[in-house]
């Protein structure tokens, strides 16, 4: 029999109702991003200061193909309609359940009676915070659990009787579980995880993307903690937005803070970089402040 992942290697976390996420295998830690990044100049080891500068400057500069190094392989159990969704990114691999060969599972997702919510009036791809009726909301499961039950009635029924699974699934809702394995690299995880644990994506995806950075976290402790900072709650202004804000931001202010003991929270390179962002003014008004290259 073919070596497996053992019970003890796998890290779980259950996701909606009947759902999970499992870290199955995973080759590559912040120090297999690091040693890439250095291959070219033959630097060898760093500290561990430094190998963290190094994680950050990469993800602050998009130098993206270092974290390609560190390889994922994950087992997904989730309703249709989130796999739907999942497998819109295509950067990646899967191998999903398959019906036309194996028989569906009596498995549905019920949603929590607060899940039960309006259409959103602004967001017409969200929903709505505004209080739903206790009867609307039990209409909604009422009416779910019936479809359910005679939707999987028929299936299983037809099954019986000897008819094709590949065609008596038309009967099961977009609410069924299915399960696939996924392997991604660590440069399209975090891609994916920025757009699905963004509060635009909807809430049972994003379900499955805060468990999976619960797992991945402790794993790439450096990379997590640069991806959180420039990427998942770093913000990017248009350039009319920047316009705008560069006319109100008091410049010589800012550049005070650098000394000051709230200006620890960036490097000197990442002051430098912060202070080149107002671009002509930076060097209009002072052309002094000059900062070392190491970040
Ligand atoms: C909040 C939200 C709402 C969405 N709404 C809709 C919707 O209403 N309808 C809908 O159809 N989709 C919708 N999507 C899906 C979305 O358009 C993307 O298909 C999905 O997020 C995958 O992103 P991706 O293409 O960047 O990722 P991946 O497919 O993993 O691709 C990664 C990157 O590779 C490159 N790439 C991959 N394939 C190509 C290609 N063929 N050509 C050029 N570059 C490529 C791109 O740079 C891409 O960013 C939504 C996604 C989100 C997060």
């Amino acid at each position: 029999m073919l070596e497996q992942a053992s019970a003890e290697t796998i890290q779980e976390k259950q996701v909606l109702d009947k759902g999970f996420i499992r870290l199955v295998d995973m080759m590559g830690d912040d120090g297999s991003i690091v040693q890439a990044a250095r291959v070219s100049y033959g630097k060898g080891t760093k500290s561990v200061r430094e190998d963290r500068g190094l994680i950050r400057y990469l993800m602050r500069h998009r130098h993206t193909t270092p974290f390609e190094m560190v390889q994922t392989k994950w087992h997904v159990k989730c309703p249709m309609f989130v796999a739907r969704q999942w497998m819109r990114h295509r950067a990646c691999s899967y191998n999903e359940y398959s019906l036309r060969y194996s028989e569906a599972r009596d498995e549905f997702y019920f949603p929590e009676e607060t899940r039960i919510q309006f259409q959103s009036r602004g967001n017409r791809q969200g929903s709505s915070d505004e209080a739903v009726p206790k009867d609307f909301q039990a209409l909604f499961s009422g009416s779910l659990d019936e479809i359910c039950k005679v939707a999987y009635a028929c299936y299983a029924h037809l099954n019986d009787l000897g008819l094709a699974r590949e065609l008596i699934r038309v009967f099961l809702p977009v609410n069924l579980y299915t399960e696939f394995y996924w392997s991604i690299n660590l440069h399209n995880l975090l891609h994916f995880l920025h757009l699905r644990m963004d509060a635009h994506a909807q809430e049972e995806i994003r379900a499955y993307g805060f468990a999976i950075a619960d797992l991945l976290k402790e794993r790439v402790p450096a990379t997590w903690e640069a991806f959180e900072d420039y990427i998942l709650t770093g913000k990017n202004f248009s350039s009319q937005e920047w316009e705008l804000l560069d006319t109100v931001i008091d410049f010589e202010r800012l550049k005070g803070l650098m000394e000051s003991e709230k200006g620890n929270v960036l490097s000197k390179g990442e002051w430098r970089e912060f202070l080149e962002k107002f671009g002509e003014k930076s060097q209009a008004r002072d052309t002094s402040v000059s900062v070392p290259e190491s970040s």
